[in-house]
């Protein structure tokens, strides 16, 4: 029986997680899930599923959870600390589904551990690249990416060498405001753009789709999981989310990754590593879809985008900062405080002030450091975001 751990279980990859290890759950020991705010669905699955151990994040809520677990047998905790314990505990496999920031360092914890890490939290890679990839080598550790356009790549590569890769091209859906027109923008509201057009996921992630920080993260992540050149990475919109990403190779060729839009295929792809097996994600009727279209993107709509190439020529800390100066943004917008495309001003103008404090994004990328770049850089989100109110 494969030794599994589940981080963000109760999120939209956490389920889809779920979903396919419930399948055959003979085969799976499941030794942690961790959780948020929704008790119910942690404590049930952790029984459902016979897990060792069940936490949730909030400290608050430990009555509540030991209350759901009663007479289950499956322990509970709370609290950061406590997801980073279960993190290290010992496992084969840990997906890693816990959104933003606060995925990195239980992510860390299961490769000290020596577990392959099923990586669905881009930001782990965002903030600390360089730390994450070192952090897994020294442990003999594993990291499979789960982001369907890494999943994508990473499968296009098999078999083939990084010296022969010309260029990455990760696609991009446009996200729920592709075709508005650009003045529209500045009144979108949250509801509107928590739509999304193709995929099912958590809110947060498909509001970053429509303002294309999605994809900046993405950019970055490519950069780090394959290092490859900044310059070589191009993003595609493609609004049907078929092909998910394409690989080009020296000779020209072109290898294109296709298929439903279903993160349990990326999930199942890294669950079963290195074989392919059954799983459940609709087959695609070419010849119905009939269509396939691609677009460059506008950078006037997507202003993360170029802010994504600034991180990149950067360097250092400076992923760190990005990826929470717009989770901040984010939090900003989702709460009412500033618009949708204040998002991207607040974030370049953090990023701005960040450079302005010497010696800090230079800084040696450490978890302490990257997790006192990540606090520095919300605090300079949330100055902006009071400065433009007042
Ligand atoms: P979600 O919001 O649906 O779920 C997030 C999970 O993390 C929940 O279990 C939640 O309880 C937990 N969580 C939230 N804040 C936490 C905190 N501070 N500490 C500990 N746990 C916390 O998100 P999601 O859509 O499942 O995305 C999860 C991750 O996977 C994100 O990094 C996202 O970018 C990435 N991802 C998601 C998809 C997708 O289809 N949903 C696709 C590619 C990548
Ligand atoms: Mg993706």
């Amino acid at each position: 029986m494969r030794k599994v751990t589940i981080l963000g279980a109760t999120g939209s990859i956490g389920q889809n997680t779920i979903d396919l290890i419930r399948r055959d759950a003979g085969a799976y020991d499941v030794v942690a899930l961790t959780g948020g705010a929704n008790i119910a669905r942690l404590a049930a699955d952790a029984r459902a599923l016979g897990a060792d151990i069940a936490v949730t994040a909030h400290e608050d809520r430990l009555d509540d959870l030991r209350d759901a677990l009663a007479g289950s047998g499956v322990e509970a905790a709370a609290g950061a600390k406590a997801i980073r314990e279960a993190a290290a505990r010992p496992a084969d496999w840990v997906m890693s589904a816990i959104v933003g920031a606060a995925g990195l360092a239980p992510g860390l914890a299961a490769l000290e551990q020596g577990a392959t890490l099923a990586l669905a939290n881009k930001e782990t890679l965002v903030c600390a690249g360089a730390l994450v990839l070192d952090t897994a080598r020294r442990h003999g550790a594993r990291l499979l990416p789960v982001d369907s356009e890494h999943s994508a790549v990473f499968q296009a590569l098999v078999g083939e060498d990084m010296d022969s890769v010309e260029r990455i091209i990760i696609t991009a859906s446009g996200g729920a405001f592709r075709d508005w027109p650009l003045e529209r923008l500045r009144h979108a509201t949250v509801a509107e753009a928590s739509a999304h057009p193709n995929w099912d996921m958590g809110q947060r992630i498909t509001i970053d789709s429509a303002s294309m920080f999605n994809k900046a993260l993405e950019l970055i992540e490519t950069r780090e999981y394959f290092g490859i050149d900044p310059d070589r990475i191009e993003v595609l919109v493609h609004p049907e989310s078929l092909v998910h990403a394409l690989v080009g190779f020296r000779d020209g060729a072109l290898m294109a990754h296709v298929g439903a839009p279903d993160m349990r295929h990326a999930i199942g792809y890294a669950l079963h590593w290195p074989e392919r097996r059954d799983l459940p994600v609709a087959r695609l009727d070419l010849a119905q879809v009939g269509q396939l279209n691609f677009r460059a993107p506008d950078d006037a709509r997507y202003p993360a985008l170029r802010l994504a190439r600034q991180v990149l020529a950067r360097g250092g800390l400076m992923g760190a900062a990005f990826n929470a100066a717009k989770e901040r943004a984010l939090d900003h917008f989702i709460a009412g405080r500033i618009g949708f495309l204040d998002m991207a001003e607040v974030v370049e103008e953090v990023l701005a002030r960040m450079e302005a404090r010497s010696g800090l994004i230079d800084a040696a990328m450490t978890l302490d450091n990257v997790l006192e770049t990540d606090h520095l850089a919300r605090a300079g989100a949330d100055d902006v975001v009071a400065e433009r109110a007042g």
